[in-house]
């Protein structure tokens, strides 16, 4: 995870405009009844099409520079990104001493258009891991979630990469993810940053600056010559993988090594 850094982007216009009035709208039917949002799918309350627009995802997009919010990988296409809701829109779930977890509605449905609850995110992250999990570190001052409360007052247990610096609190032994405070920690294991095709993914870059690494060592300390072919020799081994992916384009190429 990473800071994003939204200073000084101006709210995408579909925001301030049809989001803002949906916005009033939903606070509106709140206040009549506060049962609204209990019987009602998230689908027919909320419009993806003004939260996810091209214009809020593309700028999500560039601010992001095509990575996922939360664990880095690129999103590749636009359509592969998730806009994500940092608080839950439509309902949280509430974690009971027993391990269980309950749906809770209302959601933060007053954030659903909110540029500041708004990010990108892989499918991976968002929906299958993410979903509507938002823990707090003091559970007691979430009270009953309404437009009325004070959401400063919520200390979240999930990193906001666009509100504070994740590498305060996430660092990384090689290629994988340590927590050095409790939010750290939590945040890993929520999301689940030590996944295996996220630890695979970074080994890959981790072993190759690695190898480079030492590679500009040898330049200033010829002794370790030996030690580097080996090590480059066996690098070389490993990215070919004679059973691996693209083996023709290797042998086209590169068939000195086979
Ligand atoms: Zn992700």
């Amino acid at each position: 995870m990473i800071y994003i850094n939204k200073v000084g982007e101006p709210v995408p216009n579909v925001l301030s405009t049809n989001g803002v009035t949906e916005t009033q709208a939903l606070c509106a039917n709140y206040d009549a009844d506060n049962t609204y949002f209990n019987n009602r799918s998230s689908k027919h309350l909320f419009k993806s099409s003004i939260y996810a627009h091209d214009d809020v995802k593309d700028v999500l997009v560039r601010i992001q520079n095509h990575k996922c919010c939360f664990c880095e990988s690129r999103v590749t296409h636009i359509s592969d990104g998730d806009v994500e809701h940092f608080r839950p829109k439509a309902e949280w779930l509430r974690e009971n001493v027993d391990g269980t977890k309950n749906k809770v509605k209302p959601g933060y449905y007053f954030l659903a258009y909110d540029w500041n609850n708004l990010m990108l995110s892989c499918l991976m992250c968002n929906q299958r891991i993410k979903g509507n999990n938002f823990p707090l570190l003091n559970e007691a001052h979430r009270a009953i979630v309404t437009h009325h409360y004070d959401i400063t007052r919520e200390l979240s247990v999930f990193i906001n990469p666009t509100m504070e610096d994740p590498e305060t609190h996430i660092t990384f032994y090689e290629n994988s993810p340590i927590g050095i405070s409790l939010r750290g920690k939590k945040t890993i294991e929520y999301l689940n940053l030590d996944r295996f095709s996220l630890n695979e993914a970074r080994k890959e870059k981790f072993k190759d600056l690695f190898m480079y690494k030492k590679f500009l060592d040898v330049v200033t300390n010829p002794e370790e010559r030996d030690e580097i072919i080996e090590m480059i020799k066996k690098r070389i081994n490993e990215i070919i993988d004679k059973n691996g992916e693209y083996v023709a384009m290797v042998k086209a190429n590169f068939s000195d090594f086979l």
